[in-house]
């Protein structure tokens, strides 16, 4: 049958014998499929029903100062719930992109200083110049990769530790050498997380306070975007993080996702 699709596992006893199991995971592989296929349908057929929303809420949201003040929190409190569901449904399907979409990815090199800068700009207009923002630049080589993917993993840690962090934090954006290959990273001073939550982080959904991530108008779903972004990449996210500690996240890529630094353009000589 050629769709058939199978595990295989070696396992080694003593110092020559081996043991080699096959397991079918067809029917697994295809309500994986189905899962992914129907979430990706859903968010698909939710953005035109919020896009009308949206539009009607505006339009109502210029004239509300007619009305009665409980009606107009009534608006804009519909206001701020169809952005969070436009988020999310934005969310929903990035993430079912970067599931699915297994074509030969177009890897450009990524100059990573300017892409820092500016995600760095939007995280201070997000937080309204409440924290300190940093950029910390060792690495001298650029990334092979997608930059738009790139941003969106290091905005959704950058916003994240503007979000969890009390005014007045620092957050450090880092691109530097490690192990053999180079690292971004974001590290902030706050709260920190409890390790027994951090294997969990990258779960859809999975929030440490439900509560707070709700009030900080976040959709669940960012560190599952980060970990999908950096899979494509070849490269992995270690979190690091203790209570009171401030959290780090590091995008760790290997060195066969790194290029040298364009060469100077020659000097003109007269
Ligand atoms: P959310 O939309 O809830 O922020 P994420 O997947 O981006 O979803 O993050 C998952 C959870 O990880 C958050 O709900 C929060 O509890 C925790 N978290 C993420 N970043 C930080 C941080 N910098 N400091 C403390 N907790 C964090």
């Amino acid at each position: 049958r050629d769709d058939l699709i199978l595990q295989f596992q070696i396992t080694l006893y003593g110092d020559n014998e081996r043991l080699l199991m096959a397991r079918d995971i067809t029917r697994l592989h295809r309500l994986e499929q189905m899962r992914r296929d129907f979430v990706a349908n859903v968010s698909h057929e939710l953005r035109t029903p919020l896009t009308v929303l949206a539009g009607y809420l505006e339009t109502y949201g210029e004239h509300a100062g007619q009305l009665p003040p409980r009606w107009q929190r009534g608006i804009t409190r519909m206001q701020e719930q169809t952005t969070r569901m436009q988020n999310l449904v934005t969310d929903l399907l990035l993430l079912s992109r970067l599931e699915t979409d297994h074509q030969a990815e177009q890897a450009e090199p990524v100059t990573i200083e300017p892409l820092l800068e500016s995600i760095r700009r939007d995280a201070e207009t997000l937080s309204g110049g409440s924290h300190v923002l940093r950029l910390e630049i060792e690495e001298e080589r650029r990334l092979s990769g997608i930059e738009q993917e790139i941003r969106s993993a290091v905005s959704n840690l950058v916003f994240n530790a503007v979000r969890y962090t009390a005014p007045g934090s620092t957050i450090t954006l880092g691109w530097r050498p490690w192990q053999g290959g180079a690292a971004l990273e974001v590290v902030d001073d706050g709260e920190g997380i409890d390790p027994v939550h951090i294997p969990r982080l990258t779960e859809r959904f999975y929030r440490v306070d439900k509560g707070r991530s709700a009030a900080t108008g976040g959709t669940g779903l960012g560190l599952a975007i980060v970990k999908h972004v950096l899979l494509r990449h070849d490269a992995r996210l270690e979190i690091e993080s203790s209570p009171g500690q401030g959290a780090l996240f590091r995008c760790a890529f290997p060195a066969s996702r790194l290029v040298q630094a364009a060469a100077e353009p020659p000097r003109e000589t007269n």
